[in-house]
């Protein structure tokens, strides 16, 4: 296949770095920070402006903190439950106890967090995600993310915003080499050799409908399935959170933990209806949201009626985000309940990823390391969410342990060279849809993508035949894919978008086809019943050479398998932590 550059006349520029972070999300510039102050040259690539861009800065920032002296047990029994299983308890255990340390480290570096007047952070005792009583810290994510990316400069690490990698590159021993891509406000191309790789370029939510989820388009998966790793718990990529009608909002666990009650056309308390504990996990509340719509007993609406005054300004103080959308909406929602949705966030509040085969988020590609959305979060949060808490510490602790072992990995030397086939076709996988004349539009691909992937009544509850035949779609979506047009630079970036948008979705159907069961987020109406016996295990899909279309293998692997996670602490320190 030969090099498109030269015909296009486009500018390249060479960079070398040791370690490169692909995503400026939390979880990337935490990565960036550890690494670089462990001495390692670190480069960040983001798709917008890092530490403004993806879903960190939406977050509603409440997040998982646990110090030595609280009650791990206790979190880790309720926490299994709520997650219907599929959790490696000494993972979740690894993450809660270093939250804390955690969180201190970046306070200490200035990141704005709230401390309580004697100087320890200030916590909030939170019923959250069907959880009695969690330790949370509250950030406001927008200062937090802008100041993360201070931490990450002072640590040495370059920063290119509006870089969209596009590829990979593997070295000719099969380990990443680097990656390829091109930053479209200049149009220019780059290409980037390094030792080692974070990927951390958040997870997949096909542009659904819930605030905040805009980037987040499975790329990271994409490029790591294609590298050569694998994904794992693909199934788990379709999640719902309640989101209000009138606006985007986030917030809605705590205002639930508040008092708000969600209830049906005829005034009833739709969780006390369907048996649920109030809050109730994610995928109960989802469940319970959608089977009233569905038997005609719609629309839910969130009652906020029996919250006081007092705690209602808290809430404004602590979601300012949320606050400020709803003042502009001219409705008073604490004093009339009106109806809320489930917002459809993927992955996010789901759990697939790139497979991660330790804590220090190593794939199965030499150098290649996932953190964050990124990464398959199945160990920590099993078949539920984590959305409301632990995600971020999840972020912090996946982004804090890569980084180090990223680092002590450059210190290696440099990596293998790329054969210049493979970077051909590269070039070409990128620049293809560069004036192409005549093809389909991105968000044309991307509209027939959501009708499969969003819609509750496919991909909520699914079955062998709806799989099926969703998949049987996908290849026509793939088709539309390989004869994607783009009229500019911003255009190509929505082409790569819904090219791993579909590689996605492809995983997410192959691999829930293989689960014969319902758990969590994925529920069967073939397969009713949680079924403990045969499946304590994690899907495991690899992208497989097959003809003109892309497809996945799935295998699967028990949890108890010591090949399956391993969840000691990683070797590489770097002595950041207080
Ligand atoms: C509305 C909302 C509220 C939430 N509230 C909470 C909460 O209260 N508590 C909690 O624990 N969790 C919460 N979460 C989840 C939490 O925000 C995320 O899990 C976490 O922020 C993910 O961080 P990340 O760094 O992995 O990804 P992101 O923040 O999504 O960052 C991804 C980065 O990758 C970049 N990128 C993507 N593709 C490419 C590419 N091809 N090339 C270069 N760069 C690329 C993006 O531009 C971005 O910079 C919430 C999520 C949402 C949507």
């Amino acid at each position: 296949m030969s090099d498109p550059r030269p015909r296009l006349g486009v500018p390249v520029d060479e960079w070398e770095t040791d370690v490169l972070v692909i995503g400026g999300g939390l979880a990337g510039l935490v990565a960036a920070r550890v690494a670089g102050t462990a001495g390692a040259r670190v480069t960040v690539l983001a798709k917008g402006f890092a530490g403004a861009d993806g879903v960190s800065p939406f977050a509603g920032g409440v997040a998982l903190c646990l110090f030595p002296e609280d009650d791990l047990d206790a979190f880790l029994d309720e926490h299994e439950w709520a997650c219907e299983g599929l959790v490696h308890r000494e993972a979740v255990t690894r993450v809660a106890a270093i939250s804390g340390r955690l969180w201190e480290w970046l306070a200490a570096q200035g990141v704005p967090v709230e401390r309580e007047p004697l100087g320890t952070l200030r916590r909030r005792w939170l019923r959250v995600g069907g959880r009695s009583r969690v330790p949370r810290l509250a950030l406001e994510s927008v200062s937090f993310m802008r100041h993360l990316r201070r931490c990450a400069l002072a640590a040495g690490a370059r920063i290119l915003d509006h870089g969209v990698v596009t590829e990979l590159l593997t070295g000719e021993d099969g380990g990443v080499a680097g990656a390829v891509g091109f930053r479209y406000q200049e149009g220019r191309l780059f290409r980037i050799r390094a030792r080692a790789v974070v990927l951390a370029a958040g997870g997949c939510a096909w542009r659904g409908a819930h605030m905040g989820v805009h980037s987040a388009m499975g790329e990271g998966y994409g490029l790591a399935a294609r590298a050569g790793a694998e994904l794992a718990s693909m199934e788990y990529c379709t999640s719902y959170i309640a989101t209000c009608s009138l606006f985007d909002s986030h917030g809605q666990d705590v205002l639930a933990a508040l008092g708000g009650r969600f209830r049906n056309r005829l005034g009833e308390n739709i969780l006390e209806r369907h048996g649920e504990p109030d809050p109730a996990p994610p995928q109960r509340l989802t469940l319970a949201m959608l089977t009233e719509w569905l038997e005609g007993r719609g629309p839910v609406v969130f009652d906020l009626r029996a919250i006081p005054a007092e705690r209602r300004r808290q809430w404004e103080r602590d979601f300012p985000l949320v606050a400020r959308a709803l003042a502009r909406t001219g409705v008073d929602v604490f004093a009339q309940p009106v109806p809320w949705i489930p917002g459809f966030t993927g992955s996010i509040a789901g759990s697939g990823g790139v497979r991660t085969l330790d804590l220090a988020g190593r794939t199965t590609v030499p150098g290649l390391f996932a953190v964050g959305d990124t990464a398959c979060r199945t160990p920590v949060v099993g078949a539920g969410s984590g959305l409301t808490y632990l995600n971020l510490s999840w972020a912090l602790a996946s982004g804090y342990w890569a980084g180090a072992a990223a680092a002590e990995l450059a210190r290696e030397g440099l990596p293998a060279p790329t054969e210049p086939a493979v970077e051909a076709e590269a070039w070409n996988r990128a620049l293809a849809p560069l004036g192409r004349e005549g093809g389909t539009r991105p968000v044309d691909v991307l509209r027939r993508l959501q009708r499969l992937v969003v819609d509750p009544e496919r991909n909520f509850f699914r079955s062998a035949a709806g799989l099926k035949s969703s998949l049987r779609d996908l290849e026509g979506v793939w088709d539309d894919v390989c004869r994607l047009a783009a009229a500019d630079w911003h255009d190509l970036v929505r082409c790569h978008e819904v090219e791993h948008a579909t590689l996605t979705a492809l995983a997410m159907f192959s691999s829930a086809l293989v689960r014969q069961e319902t758990r969590g987020w994925h529920r069967r109406l073939d397969f009713p019943r949680r079924d403990d016996t045969h499946w304590r295990r994690w899907t495991v899909a690899r992208l497989e050479p097959c003809g003109e279309r892309p497809a996945f293998r799935v295998h699967t692997i028990a949890l108890e398998d010591p090949a399956a996670f391993d969840a000691r602490l990683p070797a590489a320190e770097v002595g950041v932590l207080p």
